[in-house]
């Protein structure tokens, strides 16, 4: 069976700003931009191997978000047998921001909050190009 919603998955970037930003963006897309079309889940269930979220990154259409060029998100989820139908990476924002620059880490100052939302409009442009209601 297909998992209808496009699964959003964010790197973990725990001690960075990036990661936080790219979190941030992945629950306004689930929770106010498309809640009924994207999900989201944890990736250390992933990186442990838990059965139910390999399930379902293999029977999602998968956003990987990635904080760094390590590309954590990408590769878990590769590694757990789904396929990054499209990647977002917040150093890509970066590039196209300059004038941003975020410095927080454990929460989002006022540069990383607008960041975290250009790059949530990025993830919910991502999600309507690839939900298809459920087929594949
Ligand atoms: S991609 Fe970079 S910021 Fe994200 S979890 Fe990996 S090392 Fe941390």
């Amino acid at each position: 069976m297909t998992d209808s919603k496009v699964l959003v998955i964010p790197c973990s970037g725990i001690g960075k700003p990036f990661g936080t930003i790219g979190r941030e963006a992945t629950f306004t897309v689930v929770d106010e931009l498309r809640p009924g079309k994207a999900d989201t889940n944890c990736l250390s269930l992933l990186v442990m191997g838990d059965p139910d979220a390999k399930r379902q990154v293999q029977e999602s259409l998968c956003v990987a978000v990635d904080g760094c060029p390590l590309e954590c998100a990408r590769k878990n989820i590769e590694i757990a047998g789904g396929r990054i139908d499209a990647h977002v990476r917040v150093m890509d924002l970066l590039r196209d921001n300059r004038g941003l620059k975020p410095r927080q880490v454990t929460f989002l100052d006022e540069d990383g909050e607008k960041l975290a939302a250009i790059l949530a409009e990025r993830i919910a442009e991502k999600v309507d190009d690839l939900y298809t209601g459920g087929s594949r």
